[in-house]
């Protein structure tokens, strides 16, 4: 039998990673101790009252049952809580917020709940790459908002065009960025929800970084601005805030009818987190903020060795107010893609070629500060090496 796989699997683009999955393979087995600078996760553990919170609740018979789609009241009522000390937003944990399997499960299956066939998702490039393929999927238009550094890499949502406008359907933003590392002023978030409301657009905010901040920066959310519960649903992730991106917890929280909308297609593709893991989530959501002071001090103290390290080498990149990535220029007669190979091949430093999150990154290339000190430090002095 001759097996054809659904067409829509041919609108992904294509993997600009397996090249270079390829060569990083290539290279380790060379016996080149690799320095990966590459993927978005944490190297600090999850902090302990976490996971002890998760051990005493595993052996509880009553957590192994199928758990309820939208998490437990106390789940959903703590982070409900912690919107409200945190932002001051006051949310109604049964009708404005649902648990999720990890953000990513969110982002990816919203699109189901509010894309019909041909309406436009307004999605930034560069950008998390599950805007795109949820739009896809469900048969949506995508449309690219560039972030560019002129801009401060928000978009202008001025060169919209009408046209598009009057056919978008949601608008994906996603403040402090992932890749840029860029922030987002309240008045931005004011302009964007603005302008959703004037064109009827939903505003989905992807929120995964808001707790990974340094200098006194605090993150806003889409929901402290008026007129956000109206338009505007925020995906909130438990993975980078509490170093938990294998546990699969976050949640989403906002406009009423766009989370009952999503719970609806939940309650048709999944089951809910395993409650032990929302245990474990409350004791996050509700205690232990020192060791979070702790986790961003320590990336704050590797973005400044990063920073300067680079710009030694005549990287440009900005200084970061929030999340663990540092977004640089490539040097001239580079594209993101060469760079990434050249520094791989001869250095073995694992980095991320901007042009992966789409168009609007090429001549960029995201630096993780997920690995110690020591080896940022050895990254740059091989790098160094290259005599850029
Ligand atoms: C990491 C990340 C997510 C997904 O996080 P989960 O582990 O699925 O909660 C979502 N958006 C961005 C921009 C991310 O970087």
């Amino acid at each position: 039998m001759q097996i054809k796989v659904a067409s829509r699997l041919s609108l992904l683009p294509p993997y600009l990673f397996a090249e270079l999955d390829r060569l990083k393979r290539e290279v380790a087995q060379t016996g080149v101790d690799v320095i990966s600078l590459g993927i978005g996760d944490p190297d600090l553990p999850t902090p302990q009252h976490i996971v002890d919170a998760l051990k005493r609740t595993a052996d509880l018979p009553a957590n192994h049952r199928y758990p309820d789609y939208q998490g437990l009241d106390r789940f959903r009522e703590a982070a409900t809580g912690w919107y409200k000390r945190r932002f001051n937003v006051t949310l109604d944990a049964n009708r404005e917020a649902c648990a999720l399997i990890g953000s990513k499960e969110g982002i990816a299956n919203f699109p189901v709940a509010v894309v019909d066939p041909g309406d436009v998702v307004l999605i930034p490039s560069p950008g998390y790459p599950v805007y795109y393929s949820g739009c896809v999927f469900n048969g949506g238009e995508p449309y690219y908002m560039p972030l560019r550094r002129e801009n401060a890499f928000l978009p202008d949502l001025g060169a919209i065009p009408a046209e598009i406008a009057r056919r978008a359907k949601v608008m994906w933003l996603n403040y402090p960025n992932n890749p840029t590392a860029a922030t987002a002023e309240p008045a931005f978030l004011k302009l964007a929800v603005d302008y959703c409301l004037k064109n009827n657009i939903i505003l989905a905010h992807d929120f995964a970084y808001s707790e990974i901040a340094f200098d006194g920066y605090r993150a806003p959310s889409v929901l402290e601005i008026d007129g956000a519960r109206e338009c505007a649903i925020e995906f909130h992730s438990l993975s980078k805030t509490y170093s938990m991106t294998g546990w699969r917890v976050g949640f989403v929280v906002g406009n009423a009818t766009l989370v009952g909308a999503l719970g609806t297609v939940k309650t048709n593709v999944d089951s809910g987190v395993f409650q032990a893991v929302q245990e474990a989530a409350i004791a996050g959501l509700t205690g232990g903020e020192e060791t979070l002071h702790k986790y961003c001090a320590i990336y704050k103290e590797r973005r400044d060795l990063m920073v300067a390290g680079l710009r030694a080498l005549g990287l440009a990149c900005d200084v970061p107010r929030a999340t663990f990535y540092l977004w640089a220029q490539v040097p001239p007669g580079y594209t993101s893609a060469s760079f990434t190979e050249r520094v791989l091949k001869e250095t073995g430093v694992v980095i991320t070629p901007g042009s992966g999150f789409g168009k609007g990154g090429e001549g960029y290339v995201r630096f993780s500060l997920t690995v110690p000190s020591e080896r940022l430090r050895e990254a740059v002095e091989r790098i160094k090496a290259l005599r850029l």
